[in-house]
């Protein structure tokens, strides 16, 4: 589904970038992925090497426009155009706000919001040549909220609004422009959540499981594919239905 194209993920060492990864190279892409630092990239890359999945990973300071921007020219050089980011690099917060330090809630709007600001302005001159997608990782905490960690749906909140605006903004240069919207998802973000939390939360998802990684990965790759030619400004839920 996505043979000749270029794709970036960011957050590609673990959870659902990982499975992200994994599933655009199955489905013929060239894909560059970035994390946070040199160990864990070069150990998702040898891992990835064992299951023979060649991919190269790069581990730029999201927060700092400057490495991004040498990082991506060092990709385009390489691979001659960018067709598709994923913005999926993000962290959780569940304090109560009393808890909360300033510096807590803008460590979090750095890193979920700042960061794809930071990513798509790089890459957008880029695209603009050949058209394009970006995608954005939101959250079902976008259209909810939650009870504690007050930062992390304020934040995709944001990335929500960063989604519908921009695919407005760049829909005329065929730059499309999409996020999932993920519920529950069995990675590392949820395992570290005790199971008397997790157990009442499944009680609520219609479908009766918490979602895999797989199920989000899959809405990225249509959401990436020319299946969705059209869609453009959507936020997709991959949630099971739940209303948490
Ligand atoms: P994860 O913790 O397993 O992986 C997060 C990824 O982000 C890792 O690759 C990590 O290296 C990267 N990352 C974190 N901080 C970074 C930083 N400062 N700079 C660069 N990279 C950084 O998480 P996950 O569950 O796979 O989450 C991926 C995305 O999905 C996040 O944006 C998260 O908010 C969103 N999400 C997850 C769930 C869930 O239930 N797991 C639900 C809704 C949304």
């Amino acid at each position: 589904m996505l043979k000749g194209k270029v794709a970036i993920i960011t957050g590609g060492t673990r959870g659902i970038g990982l499975e992200t990864v994994k599933l655009f190279k199955k489905n013929n892409a060239e894909v560059i992925l970035f994390g946070s630092k040199k160990e864990t990239v070069d150990k998702t890359l040898a891992e990835l090497k064992k299951e023979k999945i060649e991919v190269e990973g790069y581990y730029p300071n999201l927060n700092n426009p400057t490495d991004i921007e040498k990082t991506v020219k060092n990709i385009v050089k390489k691979y001659k155009k960018i067709d598709i980011l994923v913005n999926n690099a993000g962290i959780s917060a569940n304090k109560k706000i009393d808890n909360t330090s300033y510096e807590e809630f803008e460590k979090i709007i750095d890193v979920n919001v700042k960061a794809i600001f930071n990513m798509i302005k790089c890459v957008v001159p880029y695209m603009k040549k050949t058209g394009g997608v970006i995608l954005n990782t939101s959250s079902m905490v976008s259209i909810y909220g939650q009870p504690s960690g007050v930062g992390y749906p304020a934040s995709k909140f944001a990335v929500n609004g960063l989604t519908k605006s921009l695919a407005r903004e760049l829909g005329p240069l065929n730059i499309r422009v999409n996020a999932v919207a993920p519920g529950i998802i069995n990675t590392d973000m949820v395992s570290t959540l005790p199971k008397q939390i997790i157990d009442p939360l499944i009680e609520t998802i219609p479908l009766g499981r918490i979602g895999q990684p797989i199920d989000v990965a899959n809405a990225f790759l249509f959401l990436a594919s020319s299946l969705a030619s059209y869609i453009t400004g959507a936020i997709l839920s991959v949630d099971g239905a739940a209303r948490s």
